[in-house]
């Protein structure tokens, strides 16, 4: 008896090893669509050095976004004479136009209005370089300095090297007489860094109200890695969607008073039960369901077997996964929504019991979660606690729509992004931070973040930090992949 239930439980083994082998051997990305046609991209002439110091004209511009109304909208205009200045032959076959004064969209008219156009965003305004790190940087941050075959400066990477490197790749075809079949539109906001509410925002009203919905739109966003944590080699990551982002107000009120004879409960006692509450309220972490599982099928060939086999076999090796996945912060912000509790407010006096306190939560939201849902779950979890509320801070903006990896858009920047990064394989991600670009999903396809750069780690600290600065090699392989994309999207 004994060794009938051993036979059959060898037997389920071998069949579940078969199962879990079969699924490992099947987790793949699916083949690209069979009709993308990429140009030899290397077959272009392309003058780094001459594209180099325009670069580093344009960090020069302090296009630091506009807070205030007061602030000098001249770096700005200055910026966009240069545009004008410098790119003759594109300014001559575009039409260029302006929202709200600053954002500005170039129309390069395709012979065939039956195809939808391709959308190309970039932003002009940069984050300022706080006093406190000045003295981090080896070189002044709107100097536009070339040294060590680099531009520095702020600026050189986001997102002044995908205005000045599309402007580049645009020239350098119209300069050719090359006409585009596919309308291209360019759309070059001033306040990303700020949200976008005078810029993209506007921007993409306006081609709304046009009726245009474009092929695709691409933005900044992501880029090629050397080291990517999955597979320890270098991997171009196209951003398929965006996280959304909300902060929940919990408020308390409480019987104000002296704090000699307390009721049970005050404000402050009330407000920490529901952060704790609301923080601790389970948010689902996995892989399926979002950009990482996508990735992870993409990354399959390079990854070790271990962890195909365990992508391949969620249900199987989930707890253990995410458990494993949980302890990189990286990784579990791909997995689900994020929470951090930021602020929390309330009393004046230690003897003095408050009428009122408050906290701050911050959610990232993945694709998965929405907003309401969010809200409902966190309100669920405080419905017994009297005195307390939850409401959103301001208005939240929910994950953006999750863009295609099997479109013939994504395959075509797949396509490219191999001619220029050869060693790096493509695979979808989701961006962390924000972009221009979901102001557009309601006027293309699909929204693709990528910028055709390879970046080690330490060159991504620049962005946003100290040190920014894009290489030669970047601006090379940058240039081309937008002339190729170009040439091979909108010209054949
Ligand atoms: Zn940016």
């Amino acid at each position: 008896m004994v060794r009938l239930i051993l036979g059959g439980l060898a037997l389920v083994l071998v069949a579940l090893a078969g199962f879990v082998g079969y699924r490992t051997m099947a987790f793949t990305a699916p083949p690209p669509p069979a009709d993308v046609n990429v140009p030899d991209t290397a077959g272009y002439t392309i003058d780094v050095p001459n594209a180099a110091a325009h670069l580093s004209q344009a960090v020069r511009f302090r296009t630091v976004s506009l807070v205030a109304p007061e602030d000098d909208r001249k770096p700005f205009e200055d910026l966009q004479a240069w545009m004008i200045a410098t790119y003759p032959a594109f300014n001559a076959a575009a039409q260029r136009e302006t929202v709200n004064g600053l954002t500005v969209i170039y129309t390069w008219e395709g012979s065939d209005p039956g195809q939808p156009p391709l959308l190309l965003l970039a932003h002009q305004d940069v984050v300022p370089v706080p006093d406190d790190t000045r003295a981090a940087w080896t070189v002044d941050p709107f100097g536009g300095v070339i040294q060590n075959d680099a531009v520095w400066g702020r600026g050189s990477v986001d997102d002044k090297g995908s205005l000045v490197l599309l402007l580049e790749a645009a020239e350098y075809l119209a300069r050719q007489g090359k006409k585009p079949v596919r309308t291209i539109i360019f759309a070059f906001g001033h306040d990303e860094e700020i949200g976008g509410a005078d810029g993209a925002v506007q921007a993409a009203a306006l081609l709304q109200q046009r009726g245009i919905r474009a092929w695709f739109a691409l933005d900044e966003g992501m880029a090629a890695i050397t080291e990517h944590p999955l597979t320890g080699g270098p991997a171009s990551m196209i951003g398929i969607s965006e996280r959304g982002f909300g902060t929940l107000r919990v408020h308390a009120t409480g019987e104000p008073g002296h704090s000699s004879m307390p009721p049970p409960e005050t404000a402050v006692s009330l407000v920490s039960e529901a952060v704790v509450r609301i923080h601790d309220m389970p948010i689902e972490q996995r892989l399926e369901g979002g950009p990482a599982i996508d990735m992870m099928r993409a990354l399959a060939p390079e990854i070790s077997l271990n962890n195909r086999m365990a992508g391949a076999n969620e249900w199987l090796f989930g707890p253990l996964l995410r458990q494993r996945m949980a302890q990189d912060r990286t990784a579990r912000a791909l997995m689900g929504t994020t929470v951090a509790p930021t602020m929390i407010n309330g009393g004046g006096r230690a003897n003095v019991l408050s009428a009122e306190a408050t906290a701050m939560i911050n959610y990232r939201f993945h694709p998965r979660d929405t907003a309401a849902s969010i809200l409902e779950r966190a309100r669920a979890e405080v419905a017994d606690m009297e005195g307390v509320d939850v409401d959103w801070a301001e208005p939240p903006r929910e994950a953006t729509a999750t863009s295609s990896t099997t479109s013939t858009s994504y395959a075509l920047l797949a396509a490219l992004s191999r001619s220029v990064i050869p060693d790096a394989p493509v695979a979808p991600g989701l961006v962390l931070a924000g972009t221009d670009s979901r102001n557009y999903s309601d006027v293309a396809e699909n929204v693709y973040r990528f910028q055709p750069m390879l970046f080690a780690e330490d060159d991504l600290a620049g962005i946003h930090g100290t040190n920014e600065h894009l290489s030669f090699a970047n601006i090379d392989r940058t240039i081309r992949f937008y002339v190729g994309l170009m040439e091979a999207g909108a010209m054949q």
